[in-house]
């Protein structure tokens, strides 16, 4: 055997910039490679799943190393092209890479000492498993649940990480989430007859059934749909089946179960199911569409990259499902990017009746177990296996494609792209375009409404551009009426929150069984209330912020940090007891709603009825299937949504959007306007779209009023260059935090001046953001914008170095500094 001591360097996902070294114990030697996960010591007590990212013989100079413990994977996991791009995040958007690696895996691939673990109780045992194995599982049934930790520490096997994998890959035990505590195994129950009862016992069992009538009917029913004693295996009865065959409740079933002559066992099925769904034909596309089709293969030949501007409901989607068929039919893969959950669920249909099993989803409502299956199963790359087409949110850039031919970004707009926090940063739209090229790939950005860049980059010959102009059957787009809400409360005519012309509409509409949807970038009830004497408004305690007051539950929510209280009784200042609502948000539109239209089936889609796994679903499918007549929503409602009957389109309140202080806020308004008012018009009909404002006169009113993206993106280039602003210019914006107010101006003050010694008047700030503390932490942001044709590389090694100096210094200790390129 080979005698040298092998190191390897691995990626730990903790936010420390460098890679660290362990060294590899001889009779691993054979079995560490690059892209294998490994498990490792860290500090004292910690253990962590990390990921070899080197593997070389120079042991290192300052340091004593430590062994890795256990090798988890037969395979790498990781490969050279995904390793690139994680570095190139990393790189591009300042982060560590244990940061990328933390955002790439699912928790499940990446245990930690910290990492808690349940018992899965409807686990059943096919194959042997080794006493560890078998200890755990028993320490785990004594308690609710365990960390490793813990595992560690009553086993005394000092690494419990792999037999904890094991445990993991068998389904015998689950890995707890902090968001998505309610895993539970998808079952099915099927219904048995009790095997006792032979075919001579039969008519015997009838009879004692005797006046039981009902309870004969189900039986026979039973004995219908099993076809026992007449095939010999016996089909498998679903419950729902026979409830619903035997037009009986449970009851009657159960009765028969208390009788021992039925028996309902649980079946698990399968999350990823690859049975039945058969592959069909996509629709031919109409002339225009296939214009459009030829013009992006056409660009595909010189460019990596085409933006298809297309209107709302012109058959974008039909066009990518031929490209996406082309791809897979030359044996490529497709990633297809939506910026919002809700958008999959109708997607996934249209998908899936062109490409059968061959579509996977990727997205965060799913629970850990199921994204880990969905990685695995792209992992294995196995063409009869493995997804051909991947539906996912922004994070599902990070699953390890091995052949993608085509990246897909629908509505390439929306800012759900880009993630806020934590880092890394990133914009899935930008990230894509640099996977796209790691791979060879193409990239499709489609959208009614580009991102002012896109369509930049588009004009000046990065991407290709593709326009389709008409919408499909020639479908007229929606008249846009403007309700002027500052005059009809001058004249009192306001309907609560509604101006005569949105409720006329909508009353019309309801009358012709037509469907509505109204729009309002606001959850909750209200805003915030107000003292109507001194004008106290009460405040989240450990953010700057009103509180955001919820009917349901009757809370002042605080929807940064979460923290929610009662509604006090009185003023806390003046102890007046008279506390009003202000504003109002879909809660409270919902409410008016109720009072004015009581016959009116209403629904409504936000964070906060969308907070469980299928309810976007249910939402989506109820108004589909006319079970609701109005939907109130917030921007989720916005975005490519597809419905056939939605006559009348409402737009609460635009000034809301409008007045935001933001340099994209016109840009957004537009977007987001454009975007809803799209989801009107049928048929035989054109929609109506109703925007209430104070400001009729508005630009950006006007533009959207005239459907006029072109002029909203010249006056918006106009202001940008006048400005410094995007595609002008790049920013990173620099966000300092501290829970002393004190030592954090301080910090400003010195980190601001020396970034304006190197670079001038390019920095902006410090200055206190609009809130200006979250979570107890105060925030300050500088801004550095520099020129877009020079390369940002040296700009953000400067920053790393000064932030790293000043948060050096011992009376910055606590300091943190994090960066967001390109914000949003
Ligand atoms: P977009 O993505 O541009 O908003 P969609 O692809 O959702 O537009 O098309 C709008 C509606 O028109 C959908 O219901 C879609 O099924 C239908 N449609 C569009 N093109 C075709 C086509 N070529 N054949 C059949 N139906 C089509
Ligand atoms: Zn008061
Ligand atoms: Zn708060």
């Amino acid at each position: 055997m080979n005698s040298t001591t092998l190191y390897a360097d691995v990626i730990l996902p903790i936010p420390l910039a460098q890679l660290f070294t362990y060294n590899i114990p001889s009779e691993l030697n054979g079995e560490v490679a690059i892209g294998k996960r490994v498990v490792v010591p860290f500090g004292s007590k910690k253990l962590y799943t990390a990921i070899v990212k080197d593997i070389h013989e120079n042991a290192p100079a300052d340091y004593e190393t430590k062994p890795v413990l256990s090798i988890l994977d037969s395979f790498p996991i990781i490969d050279r092209i995904q390793f690139q791009f994680w570095e190139w995040i990393s790189q591009y958007y300042q982060c560590t890479i244990g940061e990328v690696y933390k955002a790439a895996l699912p928790s499940g691939m990446k245990l930690e000492s910290q990492t808690r673990i349940l018992l899965n109780t409807e686990f059943v045992a096919h194959g042997r498993l080794s006493a560890s194995e078998e200890q755990i599982l028993n320490i785990l049934s004594h308690s609710k649940d365990a960390s490793i930790q813990d595992l560690n520490q009553i086993t005394k096997l000092k690494n419990t990480l792999p037999q904890v994998k094991s445990l993991l890959d068998k389904g015998a035990i689950i890995v707890e989430e902090q968001l998505q505590k309610s895993y539970r195994e998808k079952t099915q129950k099927i219904v048995n007859l009790n095997p006792q009862i032979t075919e001579s016992l039969l008519s015997e069992t009838l009879d004692q059934l005797g006046r039981a009538k009902k309870q004969q009917e189900v039986l026979m029913c039973y004995l219908n749909l099993s076809k026992c004693f007449i095939e010999p295996t016996p089909h498998k009865v679903k419950l729902t089946e026979l409830l619903k065959s035997s037009g009986t409740s449970h009851s009657i079933v159960n009765s028969l179960v208390k009788k021992n002559i039925l028996e309902i066992s649980e079946e698990k099925i399968d999350r990823l199911d690859f049975t039945e769904i058969k592959a069909g034909q996509a629709h031919p596309l109409n002339p225009h569409q296939s214009t459009a089709y030829k013009h992006i293969i056409q660009q595909f030949e010189e460019k990596n990259c085409v933006l298809l501007h297309g209107v709302t409901s012109s058959g974008k989607t039909e066009i990518y499902i031929h490209l996406i068929r082309k791809y897979i039919e030359a044996g490529q893969q497709v990633l297809y990017l939506l910026p919002e959950i809700a958008l999959t669920t109708q997607i996934i249909h249209r998908l899936q009746r062109v490409f059968g099993n061959k579509v996977g989803v990727y997205h965060s409502k799913f629970n850990d177990a199921e994204r880990v299956e969905i990685w695995n199963n792209i992992h294995q790359n196995d063409p009869n296996k493995t997804y051909q087409v991947v539906l996912g949110v922004r994070s599902s850039i990070f699953l390890p494609f091995h052949n993608l031919g085509l990246i897909i970004i629908d509505e390439e707009h929306e800012n759900t792209y880009k993630q806020f926090d934590p880092a890394p940063r990133y914009h899935a739209r930008d990230a894509a375009l640099v996977l796209a090229q790691k791979h060879g790939a193409k990239t499709l950005l489609g959208t009614a409404t580009p991102a002012i860049e896109s369509y930049y980059n588009a004009r000046k010959g990065k991407y290709g551009l593709v326009e389709l102009t008409q919408r499909y059957q020639n479908i007229q787009l929606p008249e846009i009426l403007i309700a002027n809400t500052r005059e009809a409360r001058r004249k009192k005519i306001m309907k609560s929150i509604f101006t005569p012309m949105l409720y006329d509409h909508i009353r019309e509409a309801l009358e012709m069984n037509e469907q509505v949807i109204l729009f309002q970038n606001r959850r909750g009830f209200a805003p915030y209330i107000e003292c109507k004497e001194c004008g106290w408004v009460p405040h989240c305690e450990n953010c700057d912020v009103s509180l955001t007051y919820h009917r349901f539950n009757n809370k002042l929510e605080c929807h940064y940090c979460g923290y929610s209280t009662y509604p006090p009784n009185g003023c806390s200042q003046c102890e007046s007891t008279s506390l009003e609502d202000r504003g109002y948000g879909t809660e409270k539109i919902e409410e008016e709603l109720l009072g004015l239209f009581p016959e009116a089936k209403i629904g409504r889609m936000d964070l906060d009825t969308t907070r469980s796994k299928r309810a976007y679903e249910k939402i989506i499918a109820s108004f589909e299937q006319k079970k609701l007549d109005i939907l109130i929503g917030t921007q989720m409602v916005s975005k490519g949504l597809d419905f056939d009957n939605v006559s009348v389109v409402g737009i609460m309140n635009a000034d809301n959007m409008l007045n935001y202080p933001d340099f994209r806020a016109y840009e957004r308004s537009y977007q987001l306007m454009a975007q809803v008012a799209g989801r009107a018009g049928r048929k035989h009909k054109q929609g109506k779209v109703i925007i209430q404002t104070n400001d009729p006169k508005h630009p950006i009113i006007k533009d959207v009023l005239r459907n006029n993206y072109l002029n909203m993106y010249k006056m918006q280039m106009e202001e940008r260059e006048e400005y410094i602003y995007p595609p002008f210019y790049r920013m990173i914006s620099i966000t300092l935090k501290h829970k002393d107010q004190r030592k954090l101006n301080q910090a400003g003050l010195q980190f601001g001046s020396a970034l304006r010694k190197i670079f001038g008047i390019r920095i902006f700030g410090p200055q206190a953001p609009l809130i200006n503390r979250i979570q107890n932490f105060y925030l300050l942001k500088i801004i550095l914008k520099i020129e877009s044709k020079s390369s940002p590389a040296k700009a953000k090694w400067i920053l790393n170095r000064e932030a790293n100096t000043i948060k050096s210094k011992a009376e910055f200790k606590s300091l943190q500094i994090h960066f967001d390129v390109d914000p949003l």
